[in-house]
């Protein structure tokens, strides 16, 4: 179990953010109730991969059970075999452990499709469940409405022989596609719609990705999961609010059973501002080619973060502070960008990299010479030591760090100015050196002064700004990519009248820089690696680097750029320090 919900012997119990759902155990366990047990499950269907909405399922649910000594499963809610299918099985594995989470059972609805029939056949023994004949449309039309109560079908009377008989045949592959439903004879009055005789089974010949073609019959979720949920001798059933109006049918079924029946509590699921939160939505997106994958850097998938950099501990650090509750609301993404930042700022080596480069020369600094300087590889974290960084007479800079004529207040390089190069010396812009036909700026030629040198005695001359570096014959070639929201609305649904949610996507969330220079100290990095680049934000590796030429996503930006666009500040480029 990971270390931030390790506390299985209850002394960090109190450190443990309270919550509505916490109280309900805490108060189940003083009153003896489970005999004490506390047993949750988190049941992802397996028909996409998981989302950050999903990560606060499972923060709770394993934050829960490690938290008071008991278990948590990991249940695979697999009863709709035609949108499911081994590569989501596997996916869904991989992001709950790479959370930090490891699961006590592994189970699947589709293991429990014998017991779920035996237990729907109970049902109907006991008078309680009925084959129907209804087409789909009929049963809508004898449904009902909000202020009207729905009608009995006309096959709800049939004799309990007959129903078992029916079932069996249903079973059996008798019956056409949708041609017949067992069904829970509960109240077709009842004001919640859940309870106007619900569906239990239907027939759907579709190859299951575990069961293959063994059952042509398919238990609904709401009767596969709480029965699901009492096999496992679940205590506290959490899901999200959409199934309130769920859980008197939920309740109802184990009632009818008389088998163990677990608590069903209900909790606010997770909305993001800029951000859909819905797999059948990022399935389209994936499906249309509107990103490159469920791993795209841009989207809120776990498999698309952790490439983009984030780390487990921010987002599990992020689920604490967003908290558990009982009324629905959306979370700014900033507050999501705020835990990472805040968690790489303490581990993230620092280096340089130039991602806009513009040459600079340093006329005075003889040709071949090469000094290795001191640079520290975290301020965050002594341990992190420090390394040496290749300076020579030609570098790059950041092209905005230069101005030829440099507006007010802008302290960086420009003609006749001083600007420190970090770790390194002062520098005076001394002539500019443009593209004779396109007028473009394409050399900075500089003056160095060796009395500067940074961490030497007489560099106490200061100057108003310090910019990053690197060293040209050095640097390591590398492509950035650099990323903004996929949608530029705060509410993605908030789309004109008549246009689709896709409409709000927004066309410049992703920027390829492919003249990068970095520091040659990032050779040998891998996949996943995170740094931050100074100045610049933090930047994880990609799997698409090949060899020494790396690829670079940008995780997160030093500040809140997005929040200063909001405001509707001007087009000038983020602040820098
Ligand atoms: P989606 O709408 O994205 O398909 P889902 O609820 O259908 O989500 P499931 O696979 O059924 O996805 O979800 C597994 C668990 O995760 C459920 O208990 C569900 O309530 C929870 N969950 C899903 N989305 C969120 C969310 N945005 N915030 C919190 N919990 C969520
Ligand atoms: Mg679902």
């Amino acid at each position: 179990m990971a270390e931030p919900n390790s506390n299985k012997d209850g002394v960090a119990a109190e450190s443990a953010p309270s919550h509505f759902i916490r109280n309900i155990v805490v108060d189940d366990l003083k009153q003896g109730k489970n005999h004490g047990r506390v047993h949750t499950r988190f049941p992802p269907e397996p028909n996409g991969y998981l989302h950050i909405g999903h990560a606060k399922s499972i923060c709770l649910n394993f934050g829960l059970a490690a938290e008071f000594g008991g278990k948590c499963n990991l249940r695979f809610d697999d009863t709709n075999p035609s949108k499911e299918n081994v590569e989501y099985v596997d996916s869904i594995k991989e992001d709950v452990r790479w959370l930090g989470f490891s699961w006590d059972g592994e189970y699947y609805a589709s293991d429990y499709f014998e017991q779920l029939y035996q237990f729907a056949v109970r049902l109907i023994e006991a008078g309680v469940a009925f084959v129907c004949d209804l087409s789909a449309d009929e049963m809508r039309q004898y449904r009902g409405t909000l202020t009207e109560p729905g009608r009995h079908s006309p096959f709800r009377d049939r004799s309990v022989a007959e129903n078992l008989d029916l079932f069996a045949r249903m079973r059996k592959g008798e019956f056409a596609d949708g041609s017949r439903t067992l069904r829970a004879k509960v109240d077709m009055a009842s004001p919640n719609i859940n309870l106007r005789d619900p569906v239990m089974y239907r027939v759907v010949r579709a190859t299951h990705h575990r069961t293959g073609d063994q059952w042509c019959i398919y238990p609904t979720y709401d009767f596969a999961h709480g029965q699901s949920d009492s096999l496992e001798g679940i205590t506290h059933s959490i899901c999200t609010l959409e199934f309130e109006d769920h859980r008197p049918l939920y309740d109802w079924y184990l009632d009818r059973l008389g088998v163990h029946h677990p608590q069903q509590i209900e909790f606010a699921r997770l909305n993001l501002t800029h951000t859909v939160l819905s797999k059948r939505k990022l399935l389209q997106m994936v499906q249309q080619k509107h990103v490159a994958g469920w791993d795209d850097p841009r989207m809120p998938t776990l498999a698309g973060i952790r490439r983009r950099g984030y780390t487990p501990e921010a987002l599990r650090n992020f689920c604490e502070r967003i908290g558990v509750a009982k009324g629905n609301s959306t979370v700014d993404i900033a507050m999501l960008e705020h835990s990472l930042r805040e968690d790489l700022n303490k581990r993230a080596p620092r280096v340089m990299a130039v991602l806009r480069p513009i040459k600079v020369v340093l006329v005075n600094y003889p040709a071949g010479q090469v000094e290795e300087l001191e640079a520290v590889n975290n301020p965050e974290d002594p341990t992190a030591g420090t390394r040496k960084v290749p300076f020579s007479r030609e570098l790059y800079i950041e092209q905005d760090d230069f101005r030829e004529e440099p507006p007010k207040g802008f302290f960086r390089l420009s003609p006749g100015n001083e600007v420190r190069l970090r770790y390194a010396y002062i520098i005076k812009c001394t002539e500019v050196v443009k593209d004779p036909t396109t007028g473009e700026v394409i050399e900075v030629r500089c003056t160095f002064d060796p009395e500067t040198k940074s961490g030497s005695s007489q560099s106490k001359r200061k100057v108003k700004a310090t910019i990053h570096w690197v060293s040209a014959a050095h640097a390591l070639a590398a492509e950035v990519r650099l990323y903004d929201h996929l949608f530029a609305a705060e509410d993605p649904d908030d789309v004109p009248e008549g246009a689709d949610w896709l409409a709000n996507m927004n066309p410049r969330s992703l920027e390829r820089l492919t003249t990068c220079h970095v520091e040659p100290c990032l050779a040998s990095a891998k996949a996943g690696d995170r740094y931050q680049f100074e100045r610049l934000g933090y930047f994880c590796v990609d799997a698409d680097s090949q060899g020494e030429r790396k690829v670079f996503n940008r995780s997160v930006t030093l500040r809140d750029t997005w929040a200063k666009v909001e405001r509707g500040a001007s087009n000038s480029p983020p602040a820098r320090r």
